[in-house]
């Protein structure tokens, strides 16, 4: 197919034309006046898209590198941390706590449903040990979103630090770092920000930076002091040789994000949402997530009795040119999941739900085609 392919996977995304050109500039030298420029244009956005007027650090890495940063630069072995993990990836973000010798608490939870606040502030009464929460904003795995804010007002009554991994959801949902007292939030290149993956960014609380500053766990690379130490500079520097071209290209794909404004941005990702999820239901098929916790950047779609999650993301690919992606671990076959984050509009929900109509029909779940797109255009009219 000629036609480029609509990804449509949780990440990652697709990056707009002017972050793909800028990206493919001649590599600048990264201690020259040029990359001072962009770098403190970069930060200053980035400050923007995370709400919060602490420092945010970038790595050249994967979302999974700032969550290991995160740990490296936050405790010492032993740490007691409590994990709220709602799916695969809070998961992973406990399995590196406990890889690095934190004693890592689990609260049981049921996936396809959000964390319930109270529980953590139970957890958080009986056992004054702890160091910090885990929380996953958006749960990737199953399209669950956490209530951030709700969950800061009750550990604001405790001494623990807040960590979030905001990988699917940063520029996409609302996530008010500074207002809801989060003291971490670790996000990536990839997703919402509308940015080839290889970046990661980590925003650090003061209250963060006297953690820091007590951490006992080795690291040279990840060193959050080092890290901060250049980004202070005038113009602001990194310690190692920065990622210049992905920095040249987040750089637009954020003045983007600012030119049509966090409030819209995230008006435009929820009534994207609304429409792809109508589209889905109307087709007779169920959402994973559970109403009222139900994610505006990512929706995992329950597939019926019969129909291969493999099969369909398969067909849906290779026949009418939509990459979505299949479910995983224990979710693998059982669910198709969408991404609708970043640069996306539209035109885009109703192309997928299209491909979804033809597929489900060619695996013999018969829909009346045209009956999903229908749904998700009368949701997202305005
Ligand atoms: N956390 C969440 C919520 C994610 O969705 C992902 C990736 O999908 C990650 C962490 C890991 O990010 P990466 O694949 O960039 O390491």
């Amino acid at each position: 197919m000629y036609k480029d392919k609509l990804v449509m996977v949780p990440g990652p995304t697709m990056v707009p034309e002017g972050a793909l050109l800028a990206g493919s500039r001649q590599v600048m030298h990264h201690r020259s006046p040029e990359y001072g420029k962009l770098f403190a244009e970069v930060n200053a956005n980035l400050q923007y898209v995370f709400q919060t007027k602490a420092p945010v650090l970038t790595f050249p890495a994967a979302g999974t590198g700032g969550l290991e940063a995160a740990i490296v630069n936050l405790f010492s072995p032993g740490d007691k941390v409590l994990s709220a993990s709602v799916g695969v990836f809070g998961d992973r973000f406990a399995a590196i706590a406990a890889c690095y010798g934190l004693e890592v608490v689990k609260i049981p939870t049921v996936w396809g449903t959000a964390v319930d606040p109270a529980v953590i502030r139970d957890y958080l009464q009986k056992e004054p040990q702890f160091k910090a929460v885990l929380v996953t904003h958006n749960e990737t795995s199953t399209g669950v979103v956490n209530d951030l804010a709700a969950i800061g007002r009750v550990l604001k009554q405790f001494n623990v630090l807040y960590i979030v991994d905001a990988v699917s959801s940063l520029g996409g949902m609302d996530l008010q770092t500074d207002a809801w007292g989060i003291d971490v939030v670790i996000t990536a290149s990839q997703k919402a920000l509308m940015s080839p993956p290889g970046l990661t960014f980590i925003s650090v609380s003061e209250r963060a930076w006297q953690a820091v500053a007590q951490a006992k766990l080795p690291r040279y690379y990840w060193d959050f002091a080092a890290t901060r130490k250049a980004l202070e500079k005038n113009p602001p520097q990194n310690p190692y040789t920065p990622a210049v071209t992905l920095l040249a290209a987040l750089n637009e794909a954020l003045r983007m994000i600012k030119a049509e404004g966090l409030a819209n941005t995230f008006a435009r990702h929820r009534r994207l949402a609304n429409g792809f999820r109508q589209g889905v239901e109307a087709l007779g098929l169920t959402l994973y997530a559970a109403a009222g916790s139900r994610s505006d950047t990512v929706t995992a779609v329950t597939l019926p009795e019969g129909i291969k999650g493999e099969q369909l993301v398969k067909i849906m690919s290779e026949k009418y040119n939509v990459a979505v992606a299949g479910g995983q671990e224990s979710l693998k076959g059982k669910m198709i999941r969408v991404g609708h984050m970043g640069y996306i509009n539209e035109y885009d929900i109703i192309t997928a739900i299209t491909a979804l109509e033809y597929g489900l029909n060619d695996l013999g779940y018969t829909v009346k085609l045209g009956q999903g797109v229908q749904a998700a255009q009368l949701a997202m009219q305005d």
